[in-house]
């Protein structure tokens, strides 16, 4: 059996809530899915890519919407030398500069240093109005990221 994480990241990578709005987040979160194993949130001092495991559905330019796949792995080890610092890359199908981060991930996927996660949320989707709510309380506008490990 493979796990479901349910996780919200703010749609600038860089970004932190303040520590008290994540405490109160968690809380939240943990009201939308009472039946989960495990709510929690956390800071990385270093932005990282949320990918959403078994769920990965490929990922297409934001420019021109082609096929991303084949350059994406190695503009990815690019930016990871940077410590994701530098997120734009030179998309080869038609040349435009886009960033990794606006890449059209056809299934949800981003690039953060902060993560709002529950385990195993028992739940199939969360709803527009819940997702509205947990931004609202960490005060930043949020990409919402299903993932199975
Ligand atoms: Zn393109």
């Amino acid at each position: 059996m493979s796990d479901t994480i349910l996780r919200y990241i703010p749609t600038d990578p860089s970004w932190q809530p303040s520590p008290a709005n994540a405490t109160k987040a968690v809380s939240l979160l943990e009201t939308i899915v009472p039946g989960a194993d495990e709510v929690t949130s956390s800071f990385e001092d270093e932005i990282r890519f949320y990918d959403p495991g078994e769920n990965w559905s490929g990922v297409k330019c934001s420019a021109c919407g082609a096929d991303a796949e084949e350059w994406w792995g190695e503009a990815m080890e690019a930016a990871s030398a940077s410590g994701f610092k530098n997120l734009m890359s030179v998309a080869p199908c038609c040349g435009a500069t886009v960033s990794l981060n606006d890449l059209r991930y056809v299934w949800p996927a981003g690039f953060g240093r902060f993560a709002l996660e529950a385990h195993n949320p028992g739940i199939g989707d969360t709803t527009a109005e819940q997702d509205r709510k947990m931004a609202e309380c960490l005060e930043a506008p949020l990409r919402k990221i299903w993932g199975q490990i």
